[in-house]
């Protein structure tokens, strides 16, 4: 009995790839039309399978190592495409470069410039697979390469709404540069995101969040490759508009509205949680799929010190006298932080500028080639605490004098933190060493 069972075992194994050709051949046939099947779905493959005597698990094997060949791609991690098998990666490549490289299509104005596109141009760029256009769009939508926003009312291109019906947005598609704000500005709260994989393109994930789950969402079209700005229309208050810049590991959040009346209004904090909460939600999701990513939600600190306000939920603003003094859009932020369940408090990503001091900091920026008596004075060391350095010569004493100095400028510091020392070189001419902090 026992030797039947390892007989019958051994010669379904034989035969398993022997179906799999059979399948894998099936997989690459051509539609009624003549030409070749892109996509396929599970459910479809699954049916002729069982004409096979496959199992759902024996196929799922199929698709996984097929998938590792690199000769389909289906893509079970994420929930949403889990009924889509790619069978043709190439033709599926091809399509990507006429969806984001268009050239002399009615469509293609739009799309360079605002990365706009309706449902019925994407039909028309798969006249040769109709049937594929909407898998196609949804798998770009979950590998956050696109937003689906339900209708194109719900979309302004300079003012105007756009036809009624499902429209694409695709940050990257824009072929201007990225706008680059100026160092200075403060007026924003940001998102900080860490990981070693760090996702490419937050914009579309983050907007595709906002749009789905806020029907008074408008989104603004913004032809700067980077930017992202939403219009939030509440009935209670005014208009708020806010703005995403993305850069980076730092995602800033900007209330665009410029009077300052607007933050009085609980519909300025409402549509500031809108945005705090579409974000968690995009970056929650990423989290499945995306194993080290942490994020954080701050505000820059309004003082001369610089640094940030963490914010987080259910947690009173911990904002300090200057920033609570000088306006309140810091307060906005926090109290829809405050309100956003989304928001844990352990494990995000903070950034290292708060951080105290460390080994690895000071002996980072050591070096013998620095001016002494210019650092001396840089750092207020007092003589009397520093040994006799008259005799120093060599790049050896530098450095080491180099490092007592450094040692007490912590020792004398209230909150010796990384960004505090690098404020300290670079307004007294040693940014060229603050930049290796
Ligand atoms: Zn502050």
């Amino acid at each position: 009995m026992e030797d039947l069972i390892k007989y019958k075992y051994k010669q379904r194994t034989l035969l398993l790839p022997l179906r799999w050709i059979v399948l894998r051949s099936l997989v690459v046939s051509l539609d009624s039309r003549g030409a070749k099947v892109m996509i396929l779905h599970r459910s479809f493959i699954l049916q002729k399978a069982k004409e096979l005597e496959m199992t759902e698990k024996e196929v799922d094997e199929f698709l996984k190592t097929f998938t590792d060949f690199g000769s389909i791609l289906y893509m079970p991690q994420y929930e949403k495409v889990k009924d889509i098998v790619i069978v043709n990666i190439w033709e599926f490549t091809q399509y990507l470069d006429k969806l984001y490289y268009p050239e002399g299509d009615s469509y293609a104005p739009k799309l360079l410039k605002y990365g706009v596109i309706s449902k019925s141009s994407v039909k028309k760029i798969f006249c040769k697979h109709p049937e594929s256009a909407e898998d196609f769009m949804t798998v770009l939508t979950t590998i956050a390469m696109a937003s689906k926003i339900k209708s194109g009312r719900s979309i302004l291109i300079d003012d105007h709404q756009q036809l009624d019906e499902v429209h694409y947005y695709l940050p990257l598609a824009r072929i201007r540069a990225e706008y680059n704000p100026p160092e200075e500005e403060n007026d924003y709260a940001f998102i900080e995101m860490k990981s070693v994989n760090f996702p490419a393109n937050v914009q579309a994930c983050i907007s595709n969040a906002i749009m789905t789950n806020n029907k008074d969402a408008v989104l603004i079209a913004t032809d700067y490759s980077n930017i992202s700005r939403f219009l939030f229309q509440s009935e209670s208050g005014p208009p708020i508009s806010i703005e995403m810049v993305y850069k980076g590991s730092k995602t800033r959040l900007r209330i665009m509205n410029s009077s300052s009346d607007i933050l009085s209004f609980p519909a300025t904090v409402e549509a500031c949680y809108k945005v705090i909460t579409g974000s968690c939600r995009c970056l929650q999701r990423k989290i499945n799929t995306i194993r080290d990513l942490k994020y954080s939600f701050a505000v820059p600190c309004a003082s001369s010190k610089g640094g940030c306000h963490f914010l987080y939920h259910n947690c009173e603003p911990q904002l300090c006298d200057a920033c609570s003094a000088e306006n309140n859009f810091r307060l906005c932020w926090s109290k829809a932080a405050k309100q956003c369940d989304l928001l844990s408090k352990g494990g995000e990503a903070r950034t290292s500028e708060n951080d105290l001091l460390s080994f690895q900091d000071i002996s980072g920026i050591i070096t013998g080639k620095y001016d002494f008596e210019a650092f001396k004075r840089a750092l207020n060391i007092d003589e009397s605490n520093l040994p006799d350095l008259s005799s120093l010569q060599d790049e050896d004493s530098k450095k080491k004098a180099m490092m007592l100095m450094l040692l007490l400028w912590e020792k004398q510091t209230s909150k010796p933190t990384r960004h505090a020392l690098k404020d300290k070189l670079k307004e007294n001419g040693f940014s060229d060493i603050a930049e290796k902090l």
